[in-house]
């Protein structure tokens, strides 16, 4: 096939997409549904040890449900990087079935071959996911209540660079293109979310991230879009900015308080989010919603992080991220109040437990040990 062939082949393919967007989604019903199963997942590296305690906390504060048959936690197994190379599929079809029969997931993080690692080239788990899922808003809170921030990042997960990640075209030796990819309908749900969160808290400020001035079609489409969107709601104060600067104003004690509520496309987004983390204090406190119609996934914002698991630390990795990520969950399933005494639980543990992420700090087990004491 020539590379002629693969781009039409692309867009035939995006093309599809939208029009299945304009088919709207179907929202899951927490409330009704007879049983809510969590589909616990693994992970690669520190994942299973992070996951196991989050899973325990979730056993304590989900007990009564879990006996009378309302809620169940199930472990879904095969989404590891071994299983996933054994079978050459980003996501192997048996496991796909089996996430696709659970209402929410929580999930450790997954290990994607890099140039370099010499492995073969597998996609992403998390993008084929987001994708097969259609989890197209990926939500980030980073709160910050000493030093007045209270951010909350609603960074679009099915497009932009990530949609053809993997397709990417070598056209000849001396040249590589890969696509960027921005719809309308994409466009429109992302920045209606963010919106909506803004105006169901309190009226909080929306800023619009992106590179319009660059990538004139993809983030020119992306902000006005999100400007058309924010016409809807006019009791909330919108503004604009470019990547490069936002990433500076993240930093800048003078401005940062301002800002509330942040829409960015994929990649924007990825970045900006660690970044604003890392001011929470490392990846390992931050926790990130996948969010779609019918299905949610939960999980840390970090990675595998296959350093720790090679230098032997792997106990000691921070669980706050997957813990952060347990409060939405339980949130999203309609279990606030649960989540308002994790959320506290954990905010005790953080100001007691020192998390280093080496042997000089606690393990895993001894920050949910503390976690447990206090819910
Ligand atoms: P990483 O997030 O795994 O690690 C970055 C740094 O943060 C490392 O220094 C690591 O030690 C530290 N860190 C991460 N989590 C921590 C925790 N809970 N406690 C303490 N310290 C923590 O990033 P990476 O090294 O770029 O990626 C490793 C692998 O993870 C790659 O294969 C990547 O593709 C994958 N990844 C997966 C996801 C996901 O599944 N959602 C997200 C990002 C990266």
């Amino acid at each position: 096939m020539t590379y002629i062939q693969d781009f039409e082949k692309i867009i035939t393919e995006q093309l599809a997409r939208v029009e299945r967007m304009k088919e709207g989604e179907a929202f899951a019903d927490f409330e009704h549904m007879d049983k809510i199963v969590i589909g616990v997942i693994d992970g690669d590296g520190i994942g299973p040890v992070i996951v196991r305690e989050a899973q325990r906390v979730l056993e304590v504060l989900l007990k009564e449900e879990i006996v009378s048959g309302k809620i169940e936690l199930r472990q879904i197994q095969g989404l590891t990087i071994e299983n996933r190379i054994a079978q050459n599929a980003t996501v192997p079809a048996e496991v796909l079935a089996e996430i696709k029969a659970c209402s929410v997931l929580l999930k450790g993080p997954t290990t994607t071959p890099g140039k370099g690692d010499n492995l073969p080239n597998i996609e992403s788990a998390n993008v084929t996911l987001r994708r097969e899922l259609d989890l197209f808003a990926n939500v980030r809170p980073v709160f910050i209540p000493e030093k007045n921030i209270d951010w909350v990042f609603y960074r679009e997960n099915t497009e932009g660079e990530y949609a053809l990640g993997s397709r990417g075209i070598e056209i000849s030796p001396d040249i590589a293109i890969d696509f960027k990819v921005t719809t309308t309908g994409g466009t429109q749900r992302i920045a209606k979310a963010a919106f909506e969160y803004a105006r169901a808290n309190g009226g909080k400020n929306v800023s619009i991230v992106t590179k319009a001035n660059i990538m004139k079609k993809t983030d020119g489409k992306f902000l006005d879009l999100c400007y058309q969107v924010a016409k809807d709601y006019p009791e909330i104060k919108v503004d604009d900015w470019y990547v490069d600067i936002m990433a500076a104003n993240l930093v800048n004690e003078q401005i940062r308080s301002n800002f509330n509520v942040f829409i960015l496309p994929n990649l924007y987004g990825d970045i900006i989010t660690d970044e604003a983390a890392q001011i929470q204090g490392g990846v390992g406190t931050a926790g990130s919603a996948n969010v779609g119609g019918k299905y949610a996934m939960f999980e840390a914002i970090h990675g595998s992080a296959p350093r720790m698991v090679a230098d032997g630390i792997a106990d000691y990795a921070n669980p706050s991220s997957i813990l952060k990520a347990a409060e939405m969950m339980l949130r999203h399933i309609g279990q606030a109040q649960k989540a308002d005494k994790l959320s506290d639980a954990l905010q005790a543990a953080q100001a007691e437990k020192s998390m280093t992420g080496d042997s000089s700090g606690e393990t895993a087990a001894a920050f949910a040990d503390c976690v447990l004491a206090r819910l």
